[in-house]
């Protein structure tokens, strides 16, 4: 048996820290603090979507942002009453109809959109809360920012939706360059000041995620979007004190000792160099152990990187170890051979560890299958 366990000192602290560093560098101009609206998309990166989000309000965040309609309702059906953002948008009128219905503010991107919900909100007689979605480069969502005449006349005939904010995405925000940033920044900005020129309410305006608010004081605007932050696993160097969230937890399954020359795992990459006693983990990459993200190919430079990086990780040990906590204390065990999808065997030799022995693993709650149990302590 095994859990995902999340230390809920850790996670306050976090919680915490974010709070401080928007309230003490980033207020408004006209004095208002500035929002934080907490990402939870991805099962709550993880942590476990619903019981993520309460330990979120229990302490004090007041509004949520999924990516997904089935996470959205989710929350509601767990009698989550919080302000909610569902930050895709969408021009399905069914999808539209259900966030309505579950009084989820919805996200609107598109003139198709737009009409959709529109027709929406007079069949049903009732006001829809939007937030306006500027695509200032990003090929995602929203309006494109370089034809603000076309969100402009979409939007003059709209009666029946109430725009509460407007906001746009950072593609490069964790990058040590800052001018794409800027120039999504400006575009944006460009846009709202065409918007408030032709009258049209644009309500709050953000635009940060993690990194954004982290490292651009000034764009913080009137909210800021924070999803991996919370979990101290961010993609920019963490000078912020933020601690790591998340690591699973197993327990030694089997014990034996292999002779020399015995092959360990699929693919014969790894054999013993002498008689070596090992530990069978029941832990593989399907608990998100040694998953990585995929690598960008698009781009030749990158390709090239790669090639550099690997060259030079050759020379560093990249083994990868586990935490086995025994009797007389903890001990960091080496993972021999590969990884397998539910298995992993470690180097114990010489170590006084035993079957049952808990295990730590540093893994990135974000791609541990949903089925394991999070646990908060
Ligand atoms: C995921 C997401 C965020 C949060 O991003 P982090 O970098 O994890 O803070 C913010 N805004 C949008 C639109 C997102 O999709």
């Amino acid at each position: 048996m095994k859990s995902l366990i999340i230390n809920k000192d850790d996670l306050k602290h976090n919680i915490r820290k974010i709070k401080q560093i928007v309230k003490y560098t980033g207020r408004q101009d006209n004095h208002k603090p500035i929002k934080i609206i907490a990402v939870i998309k991805g099962n709550g990166y993880g942590l476990g979507l619903v019981q993520y989000a309460k330990f979120l309000i229990d302490n004090g965040i007041d509004f949520l942002a999924v990516s997904t309609v089935e996470e959205a309702i989710k929350l509601r059906e767990a009698k989550i009453e919080t302000k909610i953002l569902m930050l895709s948008s969408t021009a399905i009128k069914k999808e539209i109809e259900i966030l309505v219905e579950n009084d989820i503010i919805i996200t609107i991107g598109s003139k198709e959109a737009l009409e959709q919900a529109e027709q929406i909100a007079i069949k049903k007689n009732k006001k829809i809360k939007a937030h306006l979605k500027i695509d200032t480069g990003f090929g995602r969502y929203g309006f494109i920012y370089s034809k603000p005449e076309e969100i402009v006349q979409a939007l003059k005939n709209v009666k029946n939706i109430e725009i509460e904010g407007t906001f746009s995405h950072f593609s490069l925000a964790f990058y040590k360059k800052d001018e794409y940033s800027e120039k999504q920044f400006n575009r944006f900005i460009n846009v709202i000041e065409i918007l408030k020129q032709n009258k049209i309410e644009t309500g709050m305006l953000h635009i940060c995620n993690s990194s954004g608010f982290l490292k651009f004081k000034s764009k913080r605007l009137n909210a800021v979007r924070v999803g991996s932050a919370f979990l101290g696993r961010i993609a920019i160097p963490n000078i912020y004190g933020l601690k790591k969230i998340g690591y699973l937890k197993s327990n030694v399954a089997e014990i034996k000792t292999l002779p020399k020359k015995f092959n360990i795992g699929y693919s014969n990459s790894y054999q013993t160099k002498q008689e070596t006693k090992v530990a069978i983990i029941p832990c593989g990459y399907c608990d998100g152990f040694n998953v990585k993200e995929q690598r960008d190919m698009f781009r030749k430079i990158d390709k090239l990187r790669y090639i550099v990086r690997d060259i030079k990780d050759s020379f560093k040990d990249k083994s990868l170890y586990v935490e086995i906590s025994s009797k007389t204390g903890e001990k960091k065990c080496k993972v021999l051979g590969r990884v397998g999808m539910y298995h992993i065997t470690c180097d114990i030799t010489g170590k006084n560890i035993e079957i049952g022995d808990e295990v730590k693993l540093d893994v990135n709650p974000l791609f541990v299958n949903s089925t394991i149990r999070r646990e908060y302590i």
